[in-house]
Order: C-alpha cells, then structure tokens, then sequence
C-alpha cells in the first residue's frame, strides 16, 4: 500500500491524516524542531544548522557550560532573545483546536521554545525542558533571563553559571515528563510525528513504543517507518488537515 504523500498527492494524504484522527480515540503528537522553523527558529539539521560556524549541538552541550561558559552565554543570549519575540503559527494553533475538540490528547514536544503551550495546548510535556526558567548551574538557584541576558553571575554562590532549564547534550531527560509521555504515547491508537529528524536519543525511541498507527509529517524522510508519511510543511499540512475534519464533521 502507497503510504508516502508528497506535493504532487499531498490533498490525498491529508485526507488520509484527517480520516486517522476521526477514527481515533487516543491520539498522541511528538513534535521536534521542524514544527517552529515557520515561526523563525531555525532547526538543527538545516542551512542554519551552523551558529558563526560552531555547530550549534555542541554549545547546547553540559560541557560547554563548565569548558567555555563565554561561548555558551552568547549562544543562549541571543536565543532567548531571538525566542521572547517568538509567535506561534497557524499550525500551532491547529493542534490547540485538536486538542480542545477532544481529538489529540496530547503533544510531547523536544522543542524548548514554549510555542505549544503559547498557542493554547494545555497537555504538553517539555521532554528537552524549556528557556521559561533560568537557574544557576552551580548551585540551583533561580534567576531570571534578564540576568542570563546581562552576564551576571549567581547572586548566592557568585558563578557565571547561569542557564536556562533545557536538557543539554549529555544531560539526563526530566524523568516525570518523560516518564508521562511514554505512558501517553504507550496508550495512544495513533501517533502523530511532526518536525524531527529523529536523531536525537532517546525521543527517537518514542515512535517504536505506540501498538497504534504511526504518522510522520515532515520536510524530508528519516530513518524510521511509518504507516503514513506526508512530506511538506507542517503548517500548511495541519491547517489543510483541519480544513478536512471540519468538513467531514459538517457530513451526516
Ligand atoms: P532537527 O533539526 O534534527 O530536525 C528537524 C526536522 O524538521 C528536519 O528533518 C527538517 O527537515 C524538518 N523540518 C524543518 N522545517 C520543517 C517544516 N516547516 N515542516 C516540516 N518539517 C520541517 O530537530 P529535532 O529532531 O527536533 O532535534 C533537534 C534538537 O534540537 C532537539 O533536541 C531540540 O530540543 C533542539 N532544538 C529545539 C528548537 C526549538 O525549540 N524550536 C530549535 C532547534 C533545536
């Protein structure tokens, strides 16, 4: 059975994503970076991929916190900045609408920007955590992104150490978030893949744990399969798919 749409049969595949999600009863959405690129923030694995030519997934590192704190202060400087100003779209807002009519129970998402839960989703699980709190690295204590922003060190033991609360490489997930993610994801009849290369581990498990059908909406194919793939822009895929299921629920 074809089960690969791309532009040329995309209003099939979006029929075909509109009729899961009819038929589900648990539908649960991973999302990565691919599903905010279109409110400006550039993914890993992209052109942009490279920040003034330092691959960007090494600054995210827990190592480059304690090695180079310089490097990874004007890295995360000029991305709280850039994500303050950062505005949900209109596919972020299907997935709020979904979740409000009862048809997708839920998102875990990898991305750190927040957009889900800007855009009204109430059920969302930060498995990479999120740039909302910041805190010392070397002692706990919490300070804000101004601070962050301005170079300041921890005002109780006096580090330059201040980070967001997002899971950097070599760090270990939040383990009530993910613990409830697996669990929502092991119930779901229907898991919905946007926006990641799926390279990063362990949320590149996640798709194998579902006994439900799979769907992947993304730019490109990853390694992974799926019983239903629809290569595009999330965006445009989401609003097309809401579009569908509002119509096919106005029919007796
Ligand atoms: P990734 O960059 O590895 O993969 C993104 C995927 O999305 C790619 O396959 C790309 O082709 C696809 N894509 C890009 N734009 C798209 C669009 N408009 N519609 C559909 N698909 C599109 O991202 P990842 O798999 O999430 O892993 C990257 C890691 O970096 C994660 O750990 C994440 O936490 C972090 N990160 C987060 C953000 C964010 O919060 N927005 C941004 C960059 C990186």
């Amino acid at each position: 059975m074809k089960n690969i749409y791309t532009a040329a049969n995309k209003k099939e595949g979006i029929k075909r994503l509109a009729e899961l999600i009819l038929q589900s009863d648990y539908a649960i959405v991973l999302t990565g970076a691919g599903m905010d690129t279109e409110s400006n923030i550039p993914d890993f694995r992209g052109k942009s991929e490279l920040w003034r030519n330092i691959d960007a997934r090494v600054v995210a590192d827990i190592n480059t916190i304690k090695k180079n704190y310089r490097l990874f202060h004007q890295f995360y400087k000029e991305r709280l900045s850039v994500m303050g100003n950062v505005k949900p779209h209109a596919g972020h807002y299907v997935l709020a609408e979904l979740e409000e009519k009862g048809l997708i129970k839920g998102i875990a998402t990898q991305n750190i920007s927040g957009l889900h839960i800007k855009a009204g989703n109430k059920k969302v699980y930060e498995l990479h955590g999120d740039l909302r709190k910041i805190y010392c690295n070397n002692c706990g204590k919490s300070a804000t992104a101004q601070d962050l922003i301005d170079f300041k060190s921890c005002s109780f033991c006096h580090e330059y150490a201040l980070r967001p609360n997002v899971v950097f490489f070599g760090e270990a997930l939040p383990p009530d978030v993910w613990n409830t993610a697996l669990n929502e994801i092991k119930k779901s009849d229907l898991l919905i893949v946007i926006g990641t290369s799926l390279e990063v581990a362990p949320v590149n498990q996640l798709p194998y744990l579902t006994s439900g059908k799979t769907v992947l909406i993304n730019a490109e194919e990853t390694a992974y399969k799926f019983d239903l793939i629809i290569l595009g822009k999330a965006k445009e895929i989401l609003v097309d798919c809401l579009a569908v299921i509002q119509k096919q629920g106005l029919q007796p």
